[in-house]
């Protein structure tokens, strides 16, 4: 099975993201205190996705969750920006970490038959506007994508046991994904 996630990692990195490789989750760390940066709703989308706070669920129930997978696919891409207010370049840098993660989703769909959990960087970005605003369920519960600080996952410290960077230099934005299996 590892060789299907070694190929992954190679498709991935052939194919846009900046880096990615396999870490025991036992080595993620996993902070519940990081939920309140959530409730702060500094991005407003507190109450405003299914796969945001308080939605996406209680964090204790959410940590034992991904705790249940042995290993975690880490992966992040790296976009240019003009400076560190360049808005447009950092949506941009988030488009193009979709697109990886829909291609390592789709991979996961083909290839890997037993149960995965995979997290992205903020909310679910699937539908233009998130069905929960109208109180609506979910469009896409299959695809819906949580982020992984919903799950309360450092990513610095997560970051720092993969190997990478949290931050990638001046003039850049850096999102980080994972792939939980087992
Ligand atoms: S799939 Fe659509 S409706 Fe479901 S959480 Fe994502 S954005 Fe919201």
């Amino acid at each position: 099975m590892r060789a299907v996630y070694e190929k992954l990692i190679k498709n991935i990195t052939e194919n846009g993201a900046y880096k990615a490789s396999i870490i025991n989750v036992s080595d993620i760390p996993f902070e519940p205190d990081l939920r309140k940066a959530c409730e702060s709703n500094q991005c407003g989308n507190y109450g405003k996705s299914w796969t945001c706070p308080p939605d996406v669920g209680d964090i204790y129930e959410l940590i034992e969750r991904a705790k249940k997978y042995k290993y975690a696919l880490v992966y992040q891409t790296v976009s240019l920006l003009e400076d560190s207010y360049d808005f447009e370049g950092m949506q941009a840098g988030l488009k193009h970490h979709d697109v990886i993660t829909d291609q390592i989703a789709k991979s996961a769909n083909q290839e890997i038959k037993t149960p995965i959990l995979q997290l992205s960087a903020g909310g679910c970005r699937i539908c233009d506007i998130c069905a929960k605003k109208n109180d609506k369920p979910c469009r896409y519960p299959d695809k819906a994508l949580a982020s992984l600080e919903a799950y309360g996952i450092f990513v610095a410290k997560m970051a720092e046991k993969a190997g990478m960077k949290y931050i990638n230099g001046v003039g850049t934005v850096t999102y980080f994904g994972a792939l939980l299996f087992n």
